[in-house]
């Protein structure tokens, strides 16, 4: 069975808000922001206007759709929140912004980025392996960035602390085209994941 994802979802991206990566980076999260505006998703993401994130928004608000962004109070008072998306939520500090997108998202997606974007997917997935989240994350695993990442993870199901079954939380496209598709087609997640999420 797959996943029922309401049609016009909010897709809640994870990704970098660095200005000095390869562009390559930029530019694919720039045709994200595209390809979700054109399906009619709401982009839901950390707010800023730097890096691949303000990419990403820029090219989604540039075709017509709906961005908004969550953010702390001290980020925009530093002026990192991007000044022009269709809503900007202010919380008080990162933990709010976590729980909120959370909240709101009924898919993610993680691009490459820096210790943000671990952070916050980090947290998605063990919400997911708890069972407290149950939605699709997709892993855009551009030019083999997140194979490091894999290599851990399935190490650590291989050394038995987490379950073989936690495999299926996540799911990674190397194409930034298979990335809504893969939305579709991620298998349902049980919501009474707790009961394996010990090993
Ligand atoms: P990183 O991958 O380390 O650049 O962190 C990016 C993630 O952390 C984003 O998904 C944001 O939610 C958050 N973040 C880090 N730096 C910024 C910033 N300058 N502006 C807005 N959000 C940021």
């Amino acid at each position: 069975m797959t996943t029922t994802v309401p049609t016009q979802r909010s897709v809640l991206v994870f990704c970098a808000s660095s200005s000095s990566c390869d562009p390559a980076y930029h530019a694919a999260a720039a045709r994200l922001g595209d390809a979700l505006a054109r399906a009619g998703d709401i982009l839901v993401y950390g707010g800023g206007a730097l890096g691949s994130m303000g990419a990403m928004a820029d090219a989604a608000l540039a075709q017509g759709g709906s961005v908004v962004g969550v953010i702390p109070h001290f980020m925009r008072e530093l002026e990192w929140a991007h000044p022009a998306l269709t809503q900007l939520q202010l919380v008080e500090d990162m933990h709010e912004r976590k729980r909120e997108m959370l909240r709101l998202a009924d898919a993610i997606v993680a691009l490459p980025g820096g210790s943000g974007t671990f952070e916050e997917l980090f947290e998605a997935i063990t919400q997911k392996r708890l069972g407290l989240f149950t939605k699709p994350i997709i892993i855009f695993n551009q030019n083999g960035f997140y194979d490091a990442l894999f290599s851990l993870l399935e190490r650590s199901i291989e050394e038995r602390f987490m379950n073989e079954k936690h495999l299926e939380i996540w799911h990674s496209v190397d194409d930034i085209a298979e990335v809504l598709p893969a939305i579709h087609a991620a298998p349902e997640w049980p919501a009474d994941a707790i009961r394996f999420a010990t090993v």
